[in-house]
């Protein structure tokens, strides 16, 4: 490849699809990343649709919507849907009591209200609605070929400073997760490690959404051959390793709502490390001037909703790097 024009650093779902974003309107991108896809925290996600422990309200709501649409059309067509692992399901979020409708209600597809009669055992409220569930084992992998259509290269390597990528494009984007607190010394980073549960799907095709009540946060995510059961949100807590005793309270927690689940095949464990922060970061800094003029624009600390936001943020990142390029 010529000199790349935009280095996008970092391989998890924000990396890509800044990647992608920036490849489709044409620019000469690479990819720098320490870990490849695979062993990122974006493999470990469950991953369906929502907006789960991210700030700003103002600014996550907007890129959430983008995010929403883009997996829709994904999921529409049957060939993209099936290469790439994103399909629409019905979602029902529950709670102990009334609460208002959420500010994405007004654009996810078929979002009501649960009748009375429909509600679990245990539960005052509840709402339905249509969520995209990615499967990140396939998606990701979809990802880097379609980026290799796109003739963007993947480079392993550990960056210890920007400066490194600066020296060699234009601009720059981070997208490093919960290392930009080693690479840019962002102290507002923390880790929250979570934990779920891959069994055997058996008939299940709903998804269910309990992160009010009082066991703590429960989520049941059917994908197309197997079925996620969430979860965990220890914050400060960075270690890797699978917890035996929350493994069995997942399980207690997610057959409360679908008793059958109880009967259904264990077939792992993933955990991960939710990159969070008080606000994302998506911001952008400019180096220097004239001809030696840099760019660089940081997009990470997307918490538990980084799959969600990851197109509305690609969308944006890739609007800047434009407007920056164009008035150079
Ligand atoms: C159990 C669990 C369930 C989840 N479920 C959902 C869900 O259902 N829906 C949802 O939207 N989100 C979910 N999340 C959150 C989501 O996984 C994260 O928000 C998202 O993966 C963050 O993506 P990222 O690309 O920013 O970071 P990462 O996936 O961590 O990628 C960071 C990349 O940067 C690279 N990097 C870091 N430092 C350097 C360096 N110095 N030099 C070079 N490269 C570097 C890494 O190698 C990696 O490639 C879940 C998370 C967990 C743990």
């Amino acid at each position: 490849m010529t000199d790349p024009e935009v280095i996008v650093v970092g391989a998890g779902v924000a990396g890509l699809s800044c990647a992608t974003e920036l490849a489709l309107v044409g620019r000469k991108v690479q990819v720098w990343t320490d870990a490849l896809p695979e062993h990122t925290t974006s493999r470990a996600a469950a991953a369906f649709w929502y907006p789960y422990r991210v700030d700003p309200v103002d600014r996550v709501i907007p890129w959430s919507q983008v995010s929403y649409e883009r997996f829709g059309a994904l999921a529409a067509d049957a060939v993209l849907s099936r290469a790439s692992g994103v399909i629409m399901r019905e979602a029902w979020e529950l709670f102990p009591e009334p609460v208002p409708a959420p500010p994405w209600s007004r654009f996810v597809d078929l979002f009501r209200e649960l009748w009375p009669e429909e509600l679990p055992e245990g539960y005052g409220h509840g709402v339905v609605f249509e969520a995209p569930v990615i499967e990140m084992p396939r998606y990701l992998p979809w990802m880097v070929a379609e980026l290799g259509r796109m003739s963007v290269e993947l480079v392993r390597r550990r960056l210890d400073s920007l400066d490194e990528a600066l020296a060699a494009a234009p601009v720059v984007v981070n997208t490093t997760g919960l290392g930009a607190r080693e690479l840019v010394g962002d102290a507002r980073l923390f880790g929250v490690r979570g934990q779920v549960l891959r069994r055997a799907r058996g008939e299940l095709d709903r998804v269910y959404i309990d992160e009010h009540g009082p066991h703590g946060i429960t989520y049941i995510v059917p994908r197309s051959e197997d079925v996620i059961l969430g979860g965990v949100a220890d914050d400060d807590v960075e270690h890797t390793r699978v917890d035996e005793g929350q493994s069995e309270a997942i399980l207690d927690r997610c057959a409360r709502i679908e008793p059958t689940l109880r009967e259904t095949q264990a077939l792992g464990v993933n955990v991960g490390v939710r990159p969070c922060r008080d606000a994302v970061r998506l911001d952008q800094e400019e180096i220097g001037e004239g001809e030696q003029a840099r760019l660089v624009v940081h997009d990470y600390g997307h918490g538990g909703a980084g799959v969600t936001l990851s197109w509305g943020c690609a969308a944006e990142v890739r609007d800047r790097v434009e407007a920056w390029l164009e008035a150079r």
